[in-house]
């Protein structure tokens, strides 16, 4: 942990949960940054070492996106950095220049900051999440985000705060009495790149079991089909995930669900292939989109949004779909509309939280 975190209520909290683990303090090593890193560190992320941090940049900014497809304006609460599950697919992999579990333990008392911001503009709506650089609950038994956070997000009338995870360490969120405003989302993809690209990450069917036990419990839950891989049979595939979400899931209670295909910085490639030799991720065609990131041919895109978009519309004709960083003419073509805007897409996504929180 670096110097001068113990004071945090949160440092505290996670050190007697961690007694029997060694704990060593040294100096602040800077600012977390956006880079690429060396081979070495990127090699070994240092998943095994959880890193307490007085993190100093902002806490709450919105997420990258890019400029030249539509994004949605979602909002990052900055929780911590880098993951205990190591998804072949991740892009965390070649995204920060610091190894280890980073936890920012300074967020409790940051949160006035954050809220500030919110309250000051009323009438926009804050979605905001968790589970950009990070999953949201993997580290929730130690670090208990859930008993944190939820409170100034539930009390609020412009904002919602979604917890996007492949686990199924929901216990902290059912234990809390806030549940309005609150989204529990899952990531799912199909069997076969579930169980050989998610390393550590739970089943399919747990994860589905969580999201039904938090649905009956009264958290709008979410799912994201991202990244959608093209594989052998992928359309069969696809279909049992499609086919397990209808045993599970009450479809009416399901806030929005993004679809995103495989993408990745031409950095990550080499990266994939040392770390997770054994994955077949890798084996499409891709082309170099205009924000500079591998992505497979347009009319592969297409075809694989086209047929989820119509897959999951037979199941429920009303599930919030959207693309994630796509062009209005792949939006038009799978989707059968188009948003026109980032602004579009945004609006969308606030009527849907209008709807479901008033
Ligand atoms: S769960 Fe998300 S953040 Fe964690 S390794 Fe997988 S893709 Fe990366």
């Amino acid at each position: 942990m670096d110097e001068g975190v113990q004071k945090y209520k949160s440092t505290k909290s996670i050190l007697l949960q961690l007694k029997d683990i060694p704990v060593r303090a040294e100096k602040d090593d800077g600012p977390e940054e956006v880079a690429c890193v060396s081979n070495e560190l990127k090699r070994d992320m240092g998943k095994d070492t959880m890193h307490l941090v007085s993190y100093q940049g902002e806490f709450l900014k919105p997420c990258p996106g890019t400029k030249e497809y539509i994004c949605c304006g979602y909002q990052i609460l900055n929780v911590g950095t880098n993951c205990p599950l190591d998804c072949s697919y991740c892009i965390l992999q070649t995204y920060f220049n610091r190894p280890n579990l980073r936890v920012h333990v300074n967020l409790e008392e940051q949160l006035g900051q954050v809220f500030q911001t919110i309250d000051s503009d009323p009438d926009k709506i804050f979605r905001v999440g968790t589970g950009e650089f990070t999953d949201s609950l993997a580290l929730d038994p130690i670090i208990r985000w859930s008993e944190t956070i939820l409170r100034g997000f539930s009390e609020r009338k412009n904002t919602v705060l979604e917890l996007k995870t492949k686990t199924a360490n929901t216990a902290g969120l059912l234990g809390s009495k806030y549940r309005d405003r609150i989204i529990v989302s899952w990531s799912l993809n199909s069997p076969f790149i579930s169980c050989r690209e998610e390393h550590g990450a739970v089943s399919l069917t747990r994860r589905l079991e969580c999201a039904r036990e938090c649905q009956s419990e009264g958290f709008t839950i979410g799912f994201h089909f991202d990244p959608i891989i093209q594989h052998s049979n992928w359309m069969d595939e696809y279909r049992k995930t499609v086919d397990l979400m209808d045993k599970y899931i009450e479809p009416e209670g399901i806030i929005w669900m993004s679809l995103g295909s495989f993408r990745f910085m031409p950095a990550l490639k080499p990266i994939i292939r040392r770390r997770h030799p054994e994955t077949s991720i890798l084996d499409g065609e891709f082309v170099l989109g205009l924000d500079g990131k591998m992505r497979y041919f347009k009319p592969i895109r297409m075809e694989l949004y086209a047929f989820l978009n119509e897959l999951l519309h037979q199941w429920h004709p009303d599930l919030g779909l959207y693309l994630c960083m796509e062009s209005n003419e792949v939006w038009q073509e799978s989707m059968g509309w188009r948003p026109e805007t980032s602004e579009g897409l945004g609006n969308y996504l606030d009527e849907r939280v209008r709807n479901f929180f008033g």
